[in-house]
């Protein structure tokens, strides 16, 4: 829809459940790589911040404790989209789309763009090790340093190694009956994107119960293909 050549940008998505460190990955590569990281609780944040047409739109359900509808949250993203930083290289989209609507919308919106998807990255756990990760995360409620009491414990038991303060926090999204619900709901919202993305030839793998280093160093190679396979030039 725009009379400029295509602008050789990538577009990568990055699937993965609670705990499976998508979020920190995600946050990483796009600085290293100069990608727009994209998720949509910012964009929705960002338009209501400069009161658009659509930031209005989107208060007008906000402000009513509503979910934003679909159809509100693919303009933003569109928008979004329209409005890249040309010296950045590419998209990094991080846990959108999360269902089968939002990924048919996302098909929509990039057939009337010039980008294309090219990867979905997919950092799978199992659900055993995933709930372990997630239950046993505390924050120390001085300094805020962060442990996991069974996969990286404090020094001494109880005392925070930077601070030695001994009360430590963890998040009521945390508790065990709620981690269940979370992934639940995961599976049941995220999993069918999976087999959809795999079928497209567009997913890859990347076994996420690993040290975090060597998570990184493989989707460096992954996303590097990317570039060298799309001729877009890396700063
Ligand atoms: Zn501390």
């Amino acid at each position: 829809m725009t009379d400029t050549p295509s602008q050789n940008k990538v577009v990568l998505v990055f699937l993965g459940p609670p705990g499976s460190g998508k979020g920190t990955q995600a946050e990483r590569l796009s600085k290293q790589y100069n990608l727009y990281h994209i998720d949509t609780g910012s964009c929705i944040r960002a338009e209501i911040a400069a009161n658009s047409e659509l930031g209005q739109e989107a208060t007008h359900y906000t402000s009513q404790g509503k979910l934003v509808p679909i159809d509100v949250v693919l303009n933003i993203i569109k928008s979004a989209m329209e409005k890249i930083d040309p010296d950045k290289t590419g998209f990094l989209f991080d846990g959108f789309p999360r269902n089968l609507e939002q990924a048919e919308g996302f098909d929509r919106i990039l057939g009337q763009l010039p980008f294309a998807l090219n990867k979905v990255l997919y950092l799978s756990m199992d659900r055993r090790a995933l709930t372990d990760r997630l239950v046993y995360r505390v924050t120390c409620a001085d300094c805020g340093t962060k442990y996991n009491l069974r996969l990286n414990p404090p020094k001494t038991e109880g005392v925070c190694d930077v601070c030695g303060h001994s009360t430590f926090n963890r998040r009521d999204d945390d508790r065990p009956e709620t981690v269940n619900t979370r992934l639940d709901e995961y599976e049941k919202e995220t999993a069918p994107l999976v087999g959809l993305f795999k079928t497209r030839g567009l997913l890859v793998e990347v076994e996420a119960n690993r040290p975090i280093t060597d998570i990184e160093r493989e989707l460096q190679e992954i996303i590097e293909a990317v570039y060298s396979e799309n001729n877009v030039v890396l700063a």
